[in-house]
């Protein structure tokens, strides 16, 4: 092996998605020595293909269909959500621009049975401490105009949140570079062995003895042989081409899997977790049938949107599980693995600085009670 490839490092952090990159920020710029090995390019993972919303709320689905103790779970879960938002805000102060709003999210109902879900959950948010906001039919239209009649009515969650995903990701990854961070593109790690005290861990091309090891490989986690409640799945997002304002917060439906936001660009973002198609070979495509039926939804809410084009759609494999908790787990004594399902961008600043914690000698177990799993 080439000596130049190879190195030592206090940590190695696989993966370079929001996780690995806000935990390479963190650490480099506490004085860790680290190298971040990537299979793929520089935005290659979840985090750049996704929505950019950043999410306080239960998940309007699971709410509604799983027994009372899910939500319970999931409750538990709001104070880490909050400090993710609010790790996000905090972002560009530290590492540059990454397109961050709070824009308020509305959970509209379309009939009366919704409205009393809508209503549950408000409850269970806000003894959560969330601020939720139960709106009339007639405030609803007075903030979203555009919104079509007849609806009953919305919970607006003002803390609710939005960035440039591709951007900030790309802001971290120069922030932990700038602050002494190494990063290795094209090194898909193939195995992590024990080396005495630290690890030698390994790809194609070069090898990295860390004395400790953060796995932040997204729907990848169980790739290196560990056994954690982590997989993969293909999803898809479409986005109209710009247009007049249409809405001013992120918008979700109580009806049916619907995120709908407008970027300050004017463009739309169509999404909601709608799944994609896998194919044998493993690679995902959008499926244009979903992609229909997605859109129908939105344009449910907001009419104007069938009259607008798609100027893009596209799939990308998700970072879930079925139990909604993150993932901060040490299989073996000194690595780390660090993924949150479905909720992964809205976590990862927050994820970071856990990270960082646990580096300096925070144990899991503490770490899952900040994020509220333990
Ligand atoms: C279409 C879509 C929309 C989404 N919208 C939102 C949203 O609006 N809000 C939200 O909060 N979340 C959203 N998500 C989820 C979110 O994108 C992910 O949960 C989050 O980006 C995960 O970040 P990560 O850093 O853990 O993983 P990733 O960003 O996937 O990064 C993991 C990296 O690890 C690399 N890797 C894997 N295996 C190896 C290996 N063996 N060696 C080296 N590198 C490896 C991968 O190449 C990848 O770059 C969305 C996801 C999708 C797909």
């Amino acid at each position: 092996m080439d000596p130049l490839e190879s190195g030592t490092a206090d940590l190695a952090i696989i993966g370079a998605g929001i996780t690995g990159c806000s935990a390479a920020f963190h650490l480099a710029r506490a004085g860790f020595g680290v190298v971040v090995l990537e299979a793929g390019a520089p935005g290659c993972g979840s985090t750049a293909h996704s929505a950019g919303n950043l999410h306080l709320q239960i998940p309007f689905a699971p709410f509604r269909d799983r027994p009372r103790a899910w939500s319970e779970r999931f409750a538990a879960l709001i104070p880490f959500y909050r400090s993710a938002v609010e790790a996000w805000r905090s972002a560009e102060a530290l590492v540059g621009p990454v397109g961050f709003r709070t824009i308020g999210a509305l959970l509209v109902a379309s009939t009366p049975q919704e409205m009393q879900v809508v209503r549950r959950k408000a409850g269970v948010e806000r003894a959560a401490g969330l601020d939720v906001e139960l709106l009339d039919a007639d405030t609803l239209y007075e903030r979203a105009p555009r919104l079509r009649p007849g609806l009953r009515g919305a919970a607006f969650t003002a803390g609710e949140a939005d960035c440039d995903p591709a951007l900030a990701l790309d802001r971290f990854a120069a922030a932990a570079g700038a602050a002494g961070a190494e990063f290795r593109y094209g090194e898909a790690v193939a195995s992590v062995l024990p080396d005495g005290k630290a690890f030698r861990v390994r790809t194609a091309k070069s090898e990295v003895r860390a004395r400790r090891v953060i796995n932040a490989t997204g729907a990848s986690l169980c790739a290196l042989g560990h056994d954690l409640p982590m997989g993969g799945f293909p999803i898809q997002l479409q986005e109209t081409a710009p247009t007049r304002p249409l809405i001013g917060q992120l918008i979700y439906s109580a009806s049916d899997r619907l995120t709908l936001k407008q970027r300050a660009d004017g463009s739309v973002v169509i999404g909601g977790g709608w799944a994609a198609k896998r194919a044998a070979d493993g690679s995902v495509s959008v499926d244009a049938e979903a992609g229909r039926a997605n859109r129908d939804l939105a344009a449910d809410l907001v009419p104007e949107i069938a009259s607008l084009e798609v100027a893009r759609a596209w799939a990308h494999e998700v970072n879930g599980n079925d139990s909604w908790m993150p993932v901060a787990e040490e299989p073996v004594a000194g690595l780390l693995a660090l993924s949150a399902p479905w909720l992964g961008l809205t976590a990862g600043p927050r994820l970071g600085e856990l990270a960082c914690d646990w580096a300096r000698g925070a144990s899991a177990d503490r770490l899952q009670e900040v994020i509220g799993t333990r």
